[in-house]
This record gives structure tokens, C-alpha cells and sequence, in this order.
């Protein structure tokens, strides 16, 4: 008996060395909002690898030869278009690759950029939207592994419907600001779709790329839009250095009515680690901000989101110090 039972415990081990070495078909993403949607599609049935890093900046990007490895071995890649990715073809070129690439915003249409002569990018903002960006991404995975269609439908249709229900939740959310205060003031112009979406009026201080310089006008603009509005908020973005919006607060005597997610989900553990959530995350934060009804702890993370709170660490640091002192008095 015993003799039998080696052999499963042989043979189970075996087994799993197998799986484990067994290569699953490999998706690269350009950005986390779309590395997230694939992965609540593909389960474990695919590895989901994203080109630029949580809290990154894809509009000004620059690939590394890690990279070019990436997508040189995926087999199916995702991007937006719309101008998000402009170092994504030289990429792909330079790779080699033999992978699929599919551009999740198909079907999508485009709202054009306040500033420049080009299609805005920023199509995932808007949930409805988002509903074509994962039908997209839904059918590039089928059609990589069709035997596993089924799996791939049943976890599409569940993740649907939590898309529709946040779509549901910002209308509703939206919809309970003043409409005079519904005015968003941001860093960069990445909120229009959502603006369009959920009826807010949108304004920024660069351009809908974050490479634009800020002119001048902009500037005088903006101040005059949140004295005529009396907005009791603006907003910084967690993929942009916040210290400008932070000035434009000060001098206006406003608040920063928390940090937006826009070009990226948030780290790990954050109010928005994920698609769903940071469009969440976003839109409690704006309706706090708008409406007056700011917490403390919304504007206490400003600027320390996704870092270390180093205030907290040598606090900690203090307070252990003090005890093991005391332990030792007391001995
Ligand atoms: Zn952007």
C-alpha cells in the first residue's frame, strides 16, 4: 500500500513539473488598463505581459530591449491606436515578432483632440467604450485558442456585465453634482470621452497628449473658468508630476480634490488597481471634490500615491525605538 501511494506522489509530481514547463500563449499589452481586461478574460489559460509599467506614462514611453524580447515573443499583442502608442510600430518592426496585433479601440468613435489634428486616445475613460475595448480583446484571445472558447465567453460575459453595472454606477454618481459645479479641471486632457459619457465639463491645463507644453492662454483661461465656476476643486493625475496643479490651487485658493487615474491603473492594493476600479476610484473622487464633500484622506494622499509614505515610516520607525527603550528599562 504504501509502495502505491510513492507512486502517485510520483506521479503527480511529474504531472505538475509538466504543466509548469508547459508554454501558455503569451499576450503583450501597452498599457495596464488593457493588460487587466485581458487577464479577467483569459484566466489562467494565457500569460498577460504588459510593455509600460503600472504608473507609466505611455505617451512618452521608450521601449527597452526587455521590451522588444516581449513582444518578440508574444503571440498576440493589444493596443489602443489613436495615437497613444507612437513607438509601438518601430517596436514591433525591430522585434521581429510574428504575433497578432490588435487594436482594441475598433469600433470605437473617435472623439478628435481639443488641440491637436488627430483622434484623442483616452477612448477607455468612457465604460460604454469600454464594453468595445473587451469584446475586442475577447475575440483576439479566441481566435488565438479557439478550443477554449467557451471558458474565454463564460469569463467575458461575468466581467460584461460588471463593465455595464459600472457604467450604471457613473451615470448615477454623475448625475448628483450641481449641474453649474459638473465642471472637471485637470492636468492633461485625457477626461473627454468620460466628459462626453457622463456630462462633465472638461478643462486642462496641457494638451490630450503630456508632451505639450502649456501655453499661456491656456493658463489665463483656466483661472478665469475656475473664479467664474467657483469649482471647489481641481484635479491632478497619478500619471503626471502634480506640483502644477498644486500651484494653480494655491493661487486660486482651491483644493486638489484627490489624484486621477488616467493612463494607467493604479499599484498593487490602490483604490484603482484595476480597469473597473480606477474608473471608480475616479469617479468618487470627483463627485467628493465637486460637491464639497472632500475627506481628509483624499487630500491627505495627494502626491504620495504609489510612492512610500516616508512621514509614516520614520513615525513607525520612532515609536518601535521608543518601546524597545522602555522594554529594556523595565528589564
Ligand atoms: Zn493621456
Amino acid at each position: 500500500m504504501k509502495k502505491y501511494k510513492q507512486l502517485i506522489v510520483i506521479a503527480f509530481c511529474c504531472l505538475s513539473v509538466q504543466f509548469s514547463y508547459a508554454e501558455k500563449p503569451k499576450i503583450a499589452a501597452t498599457a495596464s488598463m488593457f493588460s487587466d481586461m485581458a487577464k479577467r478574460i483569459v484566466g489562467d489559460k494565457m500569460d498577460v505581459e504588459l510593455i509600460v509599467p503600472v504608473g507609466g506614462d505611455p505617451h512618452l514611453y521608450k521601449p527597452t530591449s526587455k521590451d522588444a524580447k516581449l513582444v518578440a515573443n508574444a503571440d498576440l499583442i493589444l493596443k489602443n491606436g489613436l495615437t497613444f502608442e507612437g513607438w509601438l510600430s518601430e517596436l514591433i518592426d525591430n522585434s521581429g515578432t510574428k504575433a497578432s496585433v490588435i487594436t482594441i479601440t475598433k469600433g470605437i468613435a473617435p472623439i478628435k483632440s481639443l488641440v491637436y489634428d488627430s483622434p484623442d486616445p483616452h477612448a477607455w475613460m468612457d465604460a460604454q467604450n469600454g464594453l468595445k475595448y473587451i469584446e475586442n480583446i475577447k475575440n483576439g484571445i479566441v481566435a488565438l485558442d479557439p478550443d477554449n472558447t467557451a471558458f474565454y465567453e463564460k469569463n467575458y460575459a461575468k466581467y460584461r456585465k460588471e463593465v455595464a453595472d459600472l457604467d450604471f454606477y457613473i451615470l448615477e454618481q454623475i448625475s448628483t453634482i450641481p449641474e453649474a459645479q459638473r465642471i472637471l479641471i485637470t492636468s492633461h486632457d485625457a477626461f473627454q470621452y468620460y466628459g462626453k459619457r457622463y456630462d462633465v465639463q472638461l478643462e486642462s491645463v496641457l494638451g490630450t497628449s503630456t508632451d505639450a507644453d502649456v501655453q499661456t492662454d491656456d493658463m489665463i483661461n483656466l483661472v478665469k473658468v475656475i473664479r467664474k465656476s467657483k469649482v471647489p476643486a481641481i484635479f491632478a493625475e497619478t500619471t503626471i508630476n502634480p506640483k502644477q496643479m498644486e500651484q494653480i490651487a494655491k493661487d486660486n485658493g482651491v483644493v486638489i480634490g484627490g489624484t486621477l487615474y488616467s493612463d494607467s491603473i493604479g499599484q498593487e492594493g490602490s483604490d484603482g488597481d484595476s480597469y473597473i476600479k480606477m474608473l471608480k476610484a475616479n469617479t468618487d473622487k470627483i463627485v467628493a471634490g465637486l460637491t464639497g464633500k472632500l475627506s481628509d484622506e483624499s487630500t491627505a494622499t495627494t502626491g504620495t500615491e504609489g510612492g512610500f509614505n516616508w512621514l509614516s515610516i520614520v513615525i513607525v520607525t520612532l515609536l518601535l525605538g521608543a518601546m524597545l527603550f522602555m522594554f529594556r528599562k523595565l528589564k
